[in-house]
C-alpha cells in the first residue's frame, strides 16, 4: 500500500519520494526508518517496509506473509479508484470532512472510509465513504470521467458496482462529476449518459414529488402532464421520480446541484423528463444528515412543486379554453375526441387516456384536431417524397392518436418506420424529416 503512519501522521510514500529530488538517497534513508520500525500500518499498528524497484512501484508492506485485512481492503479501493481523475480524491475529502463533522454531535450517526468499515469482510468493491444513520447503512459513491461512461465496460462497471452495494444491504447515493451534465429544460429534458440510469435515487423528497405529479394525473385526467411541457417520450413514463446529483467544484468551492427526474426508457440517446432545472447548494448544507442525506433545500423543493403544478394547471387551462372556429372541428377521430359547444367557446373533451400525446402550440392544434386523413395517400406522398411539413405533422398525429388501427390498413409501425427509412435520406426539409423521424420512435 502507498501510505503509512509515521512521525504521528499518515504519510503517503508515494507522492513523498515523487516529490524529493535526490530519489535514490531518499529511497535508502525511508527504508532504514521503516527498518527501524519508525514507519507503521495506520491500521493494525504493525511495523511496515519499504519495498521499491521503480519509483513508481515504491510501497509499505507488512512483513511478509502478514498484511492485514484493513490494509488489504484499501489496496482494493486505491485499484479500484484509478480510473478516476485527481479531483474525485479532493471532492471526496470534502464529503468524508463534513460528514465526519456532524458525527461529532449527532449520536446515532457513523461516517468511516467503506474500505475502513468493510475491510474485515473483504468485499470486492467499496464505497467511497460509509455512512450509518442509525443503522441504516449507505454507501456514498462519487464518479468522475463521466465523459467515458459512453464505454460499456464503465456502464458494466458502475452498474456492478451499484448492485453490489445493494445486495449488502446499503442504499447507494451517488455524486455525479458535473462536466457533463446537459439538459434543455424548455422541453424538460435532461440528457443522460446510460449509466446514469443506475446512478438516480429515490429520496423521501421524491417521494413528495411522486404524490404531486400523480395528484396532477388525477386531477387532469384527459391530458398527459409530460407532454403539456412539450416532451417527447419514447412512450408512458412510469411515475417513479428519481433524483441525481452532480457535484461541481471551482476550485476549492465544492457545490452540489439537485435534479428531479423521470426515467424514460432505457434508449438511445438517452434522457429523462426533468421536473426542476436542478440547483447548486453549498455542499456542507446538501450533506446535512437527518433520516438520510438530504441533499436538498426543503424550501426550495416545496417552491418547485408549487411552480410547478402551477405551470401544469396553467397550461391545461390554455389547452382547453383554446377557441376553435367552427370550421375547425372537422373531424373526430373515431370515438376518442367529441367536441362540446359551450356558448361561445368550445372545449375539446378527450377519453381518458394518460399516454395520449399532442402538441399544445397554437399553430399546430387545429391540426391536430384534424387527423382524419387519408392514410394510404399519405403514405403515398412520403414514397413520393412530396409530403409537405403540414401532412408530416398530421400524419405523425394520426399515427400517435390511431397507433392500435394501423393494423387495419395491414400495417405495422415497424413497416411504417422501413417507408419513413427509405425515403428520408432523399427529403431536404429539417422539419419533415423531424416529423417523419419522430413517428419511428412511437
Ligand atoms: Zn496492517
Amino acid at each position: 500500500m502507498d501510505i503509512g503512519f509515521y512521525n504521528n501522521e499518515v504519510i503517503n510514500i508515494k507522492s513523498l519520494l515523487l516529490s524529493t529530488e535526490d530519489k535514490d538517497n531518499a529511497i535508502d534513508r525511508y527504508r532504514k526508518i521503516a527498518e527501524k520500525g519508525h514507519i507503521t500500518c495506520p491500521f493494525c499498528m504493525e511495523k511496515l517496509y519499504l519495498r521499491a524497484g521503480d519509483v513508481r512501484d515504491i510501497h509499505l508492506a507488512h512483513r511478509r506473509g502478514r498484511t492485514c485485512q484493513i490494509a488489504k481492503a484499501y489496496d482494493t479501493y486505491q485499484a479500484q479508484v484509478t480510473r478516476e481523475n485527481k479531483r474525485h480524491s479532493v471532492i471526496k475529502e470534502i464529503i468524508y470532512t463534513d460528514l465526519k463533522g456532524q458525527e461529532r454531535f449527532k449520536t446515532d450517526l457513523r461516517v468511516k472510509y467503506g474500505y475502513e468499515e468493510k475491510g474485515h469482510e473483504s468485499w470486492k468493491h467499496y464505497p467511497d465513504i460509509y455512512l450509518n444513520k442509525n443503522g441504516r447503512e449507505f454507501a456514498i459513491c462519487l464518479i468522475t470521467n463521466i465523459h467515458e461512461i459512453g464505454d460499456t465496460k464503465i456502464v458494466n462497471l458502475i452498474n456492478k458496482r451499484n448492485k453490489y452495494f445493494v445486495d449488502k444491504g446499503l442504499e447507494t447515493i451517488w455524486f455525479i462529476e458535473e462536466r457533463e451534465l446537459a439538459y434543455d429544460y424548455d422541453h424538460r429534458v435532461l440528457f443522460l449518459w446510460e449509466a446514469e440510469y443506475g446512478l438516480a435515487i429515490k429520496t423521501k423528497e421524491d417521494r413528495e414529488w411522486d404524490k404531486l405529479v400523480k395528484d396532477l394525473i388525477e386531477e387532469f385526467p384527459n391530458v398527459s402532464v409530460t407532454d403539456l411541457f412539450g416532451y417527447r417520450s419514447y412512450g408512458s413514463l412510469d411515475i417513479d421520480v428519481r433524483s441525481l446529483y452532480y457535484v461541481h467544484s471551482e476550485g476549492n468551492n465544492i457545490t452540489i446541484s439537485t435534479h428531479r427526474i423521470i426515467l424514460d426508457r432505457k434508449k438511445s440517446p438517452y434522457r429523462a423528463y426533468a421536473l426542476t432545472k436542478g440547483y447548486k447548494q453549498n455542499i456542507s448544507y446538501a450533506l446535512i444528515v437527518e433520516d438520510e442525506i438530504l441533499l436538498c433545500d426543503q424550501e426550495i423543493e416545496e417552491k418547485a412543486r408549487l411552480e410547478f403544478a402551477n405551470e401544469v394547471a396553467f397550461r391545461v387551462d390554455e389547452l382547453m379554453n383554446y377557441t376553435l372556429d367552427e370550421s375547425e372541428l372537422i373531424v373526430t377521430v373515431g370515438e376518442s375526441i367529441e367536441y362540446r359547444t359551450e356558448e361561445t367557446s368550445k372545449t375539446t373533451d378527450l377519453k381518458e387516456d394518460h399516454d395520449r400525446r399532442f402538441s399544445i402550440d397554437e399553430d399546430t392544434l387545429s391540426e391536430v384536431l384534424v387527423v382524419d386523413i387519408d392514410f394510404t395517400d399519405y403514405l403515398l406522398k412520403v414514397k413520393r417524397r412530396t409530403i409537405t411539413v403540414a401532412e408530416a405533422r398530421q400524419l405523425n398525429h394520426y399515427v400517435r392518436l390511431n397507433k392500435g388501427e394501423l393494423i387495419h390498413y395491414g400495417f405495422t409501425i415497424q413497416a411504417l418506420s422501413k417507408i419513413i427509412d427509405e425515403s428520408i435520406g432523399r427529403i431536404d426539409d429539417p422539419a419533415i424529416r423531424t416529423w417523419l423521424v419522430d413517428i419511428q420512435y412511437l
